[in-house]
């Protein structure tokens, strides 16, 4: 299936194209370790596209590859031997305020989300860092944002989605209607179906907002003050950053809520204000234009763990990375997305520059911190570098879900259209 470089998908509101110079951009993805081998690239221009593209892909045998925005780090993106669907020119935003929601389109940005929303003074619960990712490709890993801790991951919040089947099936799918498929969609890294439309619960977000930075003289009281945070405190969004020569803990408080007095005390403390729209997008980096190869490790841990991971990490960190910590609400994730039970932390080992040069060591560390993330118990979010899962992590990482995971598999793409680097087989992993 789809090994034909002669393949020639064109449908109705469908752009394609298999010349060599447009496929290059989609041979490689943000970390920059993988190579795609992308036989065509198909821009479907609406929802019906969507479906006319996977019944004719179906029906020459063609494999397909979903891509938002290409950030993931190890492959996950890529075509392999398989034509990439290019999502994003399905980037319509529809926000209702009479029922407090907002229906994106699978290709729109958080960005974009973002302007609709706070046009009627709204923001979905929880909001990624980064805001240049699409509504699909994020809600394909989990999503993770400084509101986790109160809201939990992105895909937790979620009213429902529109599915394209590997069978060409359209399902509306939610916690009540079809909850199999509407699982399978959350976390599914794309193996079975396109994410069209997702429809999210919004809230109302204040006028202003204060993050205060608390900077720790010691590694031991920051993790200290990050794993004994107060849940009956204000504030709204929690993240710790620990670097080589810092380790700040950001709290924001919306509007006028009340600043604990232990933070307004603190000595080492700096307080930047935002307005409503300036506060989504104070992290932003125009890492479009970055080229090289960022390998990121990311997991999720017990927050009686949390500090040995960190330590593991901290103690090998290579130059140019820092370690994210974020608490997560673990209420409401999705079956096939893994967290461990209990309080939760998500904690990161994140490239800040490439790091070709010292590219072997890096990716001994992440082997190294991926064994500790499973000795742990801890699972990994499955979006930055993958490379060092074994089979037997991959069964460490799905635990009781596993038969789930490879169930949906066969149901929802039974001829296995859904292929990618990470995943180039018609199954889901070699061996299993
Ligand atoms: C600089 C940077 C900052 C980041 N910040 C955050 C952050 O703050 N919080 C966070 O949680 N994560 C963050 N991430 C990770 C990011 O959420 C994931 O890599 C996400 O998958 C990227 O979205 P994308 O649109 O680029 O998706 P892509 O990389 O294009 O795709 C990712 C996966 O989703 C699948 N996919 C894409 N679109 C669809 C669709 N419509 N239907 C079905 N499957 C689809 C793809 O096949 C692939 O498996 C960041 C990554 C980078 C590189």
């Amino acid at each position: 299936m789809g090994t034909d470089s002669r393949v020639e998908l064109s449908t109705v509101d469908t752009d394609w194209s298999c010349h060599p110079d447009d496929l290059s951009g989609f041979e490689t993805d943000y970390g920059g370790l993988y190579s795609g081998r992308v036989v065509g690239v198909a821009k479907p221009r609406s929802p019906g596209a969507v479906r006319r593209l996977v019944a004719q892909a179906l029906a020459n045998g063609i494999a397909l590859t979903p891509r938002g925005m290409g950030h993931s780090g190890s492959g996950q993106s890529l075509g392999w031997n398989s034509v990439t669907v290019d999502m994003t020119s399905l980037d319509a935003v529809f926000v209702d305020v009479a029922t407090a929601t907002v229906t994106c389109q699978a290709g729109a940005t958080w960005r974009k989300v973002v302007e609709h929303c706070l046009t009627v003074g709204m923001l979905p619960k929880v909001l990624p860092t980064y805001l240049d990712l699409t509504i699909g490709g994020t809600l394909s890993v989990g999503g993770v944002g400084s509101e986790s801790a109160r809201h939990g991951l992105l895909v937790s919040n979620v009213d429902s989605v529109a599915l394209v089947t590997g069978n060409g099936e359209q399902f509306v799918c939610s916690p009540n209607v079809r909850p199999k498929v509407f699982a399978a969609a959350l976390g599914g890294l794309g193996r079975c179906g396109l994410l069209v439309e997702a429809t999210l619960p919004m809230i109302h977000v204040p006028d202003t907002f204060s993050l205060v930075r608390v900077s720790f003289d010691s590694r031991s009281d920051w993790l200290a003050a990050i794993l004994n945070l107060d849940p009956t405190e204000s504030w709204s969004h929690v993240e710790a950053i620990l670097g080589p020569d810092s380790a700040t803990l950001e709290l924001t408080f919306g509007g006028s809520a009340a600043i604990p007095q232990w933070v307004s005390r603190f000595q080492s403390r700096e307080v930047v204000k935002y307005s409503a729209s300036d506060f989504p997008s104070r992290y932003y980096v125009d890492f479009a234009r970055e080229q090289g190869q960022f390998p990121v490790f990311e997991c999720f841990v017990a927050r009686q763990h949390c500090g040995s991971m960190v330590e593991m990490l901290s103690s090998d960190l290579p130059a140019g990375y820092v370690i994210r910590c974020v608490p997560v609400h673990r209420d409401g994730t999705p079956p096939l997305v893994r967290i461990p039970d209990g309080e939760v932390y998500c904690v990161a080992a994140i490239a800040t520059k490439s790091v070709a040069e010292q590219l072997r060591d890096v990716l001994e560390f992440i082997t190294r911190a991926n064994r500790t993330c499973f000795e742990l118990g801890g699972t990994r979010y499955l979006s930055g570098w993958l490379g060092s899962m074994t089979l037997s992590d991959w069964r460490a990482q799905f635990g009781d879900a596993w038969a789930e995971w490879i169930r949906a598999k066969e149901a929802l793409d039974p001829n296995g259209i859904f292929r990618s680097a990470l995943f180039p087989g018609p199954g889901l992993i070699a061996g299993s």
